[in-house]
């Protein structure tokens, strides 16, 4: 919402019309099924969500919402909404709530949790216990809840208000507790809004990466391999292996090294660097080998860290910036992997920069630049920067150097002109941090590039460099990856560009449609011709027709279809097709395979 722009979401109009909707919602539900229990139902991103038990089916399994109840509850929602009544806030005592909630065995549980200072209403985390909780009312529906809502339920338009789906979703996201049933909907200022992100949920729909990544044959997944674990098919594969060499190249240039680290590392690793303290819980279990145990890597770092220790560096060394494709494991619930967007094994673009702190904001700025670089050449160029400063409260190092680094990051960001937020005492305990978003084509942002400082591991790995004057100093570190992990940034790039990736990444660049069999030499010649120059094409030798192989090359979003028939094969042209439907006539082969090489040179978008 432009007029919301500088207001976090959570203070905003959107945010408390969507709660409504999400009680009102509630009230719909228990005049269906009045024997529901009530979970919780926050306001999410683009809408909202009630979470209801509804008891189990006559098989023992818990019941849940069929899409003509959906309709129902959608129609007495609107009806709802349009019988206008007041949100009342008042509070009660923890004992009262539990007398008053003595019926919803879940509201009671965040009762308890409240009392001893666990979660609120809503079930995000509080620091304190508190005596008192809140309640919103209207009509005869009250709800445990901090709210904010608007006054009236009328406040909430009945025409921009959608019900969209219903999934089953673990009590507190436990998967070994009660399997409720959650509604999804969405809300909107008005009916206008609402038909617009309604057309955005539908082109999402169709630039879905699981999607596109099967119509494609792009990657897939096995339950015999286990969730989360990625297969990258042929050409998949491809495209990752033209992501990933440029990238390389481009990190040669400007001054990285390459190293390579193996993918266990010992335990007394792991507990130098902490990990086995502050990261356990995203570790997987210890591999026992000999007498020792062995953790798979989380991170990288600690192994480029070993690398930097293996000798002595004087201040003339610095800086070293050092890459990695480092493959890492990081344990991921069941519930919540998504295709290619939350594995539990990925690949980073990692690299560490160690320097000194006369090099350290021309580091930083380098670093950012050759973000930015790196993400235009793939076509991205809008962005959203946060950058996360310190909690005096939790943070390691001292104040100043973390004084000094925010300084650097905040001056690179100013230099680079991007769009930035500040998120204040939001970064990790050891260090600040830059978070590059993508915002892609239909608006959506993705979570990409990260300059994150780190002000501890070189403390814990007593990590030094000799000075000028020939005393020991620390240098400092800093973590960055630019793509983030190859499995997600290929999710985004299908995402992005609805799986019509760009000329130079294209699987298959060119598909040779002969017209008849009798084409079928010539077509072989051309494709010779162009795989000499290193274009990458198909020939398409079924039986089918013309139009239904240009068809086909289409639905593969194959940038260009080279159409031969009597007169090309005589002529020794080719009649160029594009998958944007464009028939640009027929050009002699030359022109053809000048143009297309200078288009995949140029790394350009149009075709
Ligand atoms: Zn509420
Ligand atoms: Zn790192």
């Amino acid at each position: 919402m432009s007029e919301n722009d500088n207001i976090p979401y959570e203070q905003s109009d959107l945010y408390r019309l969507r709660h409504s909707a999400a009680h009102v919602m509630a009230e719909a539900v228990l005049e269906h099924f009045p024997e529901a229990k009530l979970a919780i139902g926050p306001p999410i991103a683009d809408g909202f969500y009630y979470d209801f038990d509804l008891g189990q089916d006559e098989n023992g399994k818990p019941r849940a919402f069929l899409p003509e109840d959906l309709e129902e509850i959608e129609v007495t929602l609107k009806k709802l909404l349009k019988k206008n009544a007041k949100f009342e806030q008042s509070s009660k005592t923890i004992a009262e709530a539990r007398q008053f909630f003595a019926d919803e065995p879940y509201k009671l549980e965040l009762i308890d949790q409240l009392a001893a200072g666990k979660v609120d209403e809503n079930g995000n985390p509080i620091s304190e216990p508190v005596t008192e909780v809140g309640i919103y009312q209207h009509r005869d529906f009250v709800d445990l809840c901090r709210g904010p809502h608007v006054a009236f339920t009328k406040k909430v338009r009945a025409n921009a208000v959608k019900i969209l789906r219903s999934s089953g979703a673990y009590w507190r996201g436990d998967e070994n507790r009660a399997q409720l049933q959650r509604i999804y909907g969405t809300a909107w200022p008005n009916k206008e809004e609402l038909a617009a992100y309604l057309e955005r949920l539908e082109e999402a729909k169709k630039r879905d990466h699981r999607k596109l990544g099967k119509e494609l044959d792009l990657f897939s997944t096995s339950p015999e391999v286990g969730g989360g674990l990625i297969l990258w098919h042929p050409k998949g594969g491809l495209v990752r292996h033209l992501a990933e060499e440029f990238c390389k190249n481009e990190h040669l240039a400007n001054g990285y090294d390459m190293v390579y680290s193996p993918h266990i590392g010992r335990s007394t690793l792991w507990k130098t660097s902490g990990h086995l303290t502050w990261y356990k819980d995203d570790m997987y279990s210890a591999i026992q080998i000999d007498e020792d145990e062995y953790f798979l890597k989380p991170m990288n770092c600690p192994f480029h860290i070993m690398i930097y220790k293996d000798k002595m560096h004087s201040y003339r060394d610095l800086p070293l910036r050092m890459a990695e494709w480092g493959t890492v494991y990081r344990y991921e619930r069941s519930g919540v992997m998504h295709g290619l967007m939350r594995v539990r094994g990925f690949t980073q673009d990692d690299a560490h920069l160690f320097c000194r702190q006369d090099q350290m904001p021309d580091e930083i700025d380098r670093a950012l630049n050759f973000c930015l670089h790196i993400l235009r050449s793939f076509g991205m160029d809008k962005f959203h920067a946060y950058l996360s400063t310190r909690d005096e409260k939790k943070s390691a190092g001292d104040a100043e150097r973390w004084q000094e680094a925010t300084d650097a990051l905040r001056a690179a960001l100013e230099r680079a002109e991007l769009n930035y937020d500040v998120d204040e005492g939001g970064a990790a305990f050891y260090g600040p941090k830059i978070d590059l978003k993508m915002i892609d084509a239909l608006g959506r942002e993705w979570q990409l590039s990260t300059i994150q400082f780190d002000f501890n591991l070189p403390e814990r790995f007593d990590m030094t460099y000799i000075g000028q004057d020939g005393e020991a100093h620390r240098p400092y570190m800093i973590h960055r990856a630019l793509l983030g992990s190859m499995e997600r940034f290929m999710g985004v790039l299908i995402e992005h560009y609805a799986g019509a990736f760009p000329l130079w990444l294209a699987p298959v660049q060119v598909v040779m449609v002969p017209i008849t069999d009798r084409h079928l030499p010539y077509a072989e010649k051309v494709a010779a011709d162009l795989r000499a120059k290193g274009v990458r094409v198909a020939v398409d030798a079924s039986g089918d027709r013309m139009n239904k192989k240009i068809r086909n090359a289409q639905l593969q979003k194959t940038p260009y279809m080279l159409v031969v028939g009597d007169r090309e094969s005589e002529d020794g042209t080719v009649a160029v097709r594009t998958r944007n439907n464009e028939d640009l006539g027929a050009v002699p082969l030359a022109e053809f395979e000048k143009q297309i090489l200078s288009k995949i040179n140029a790394k350009t978008q149009e075709l």
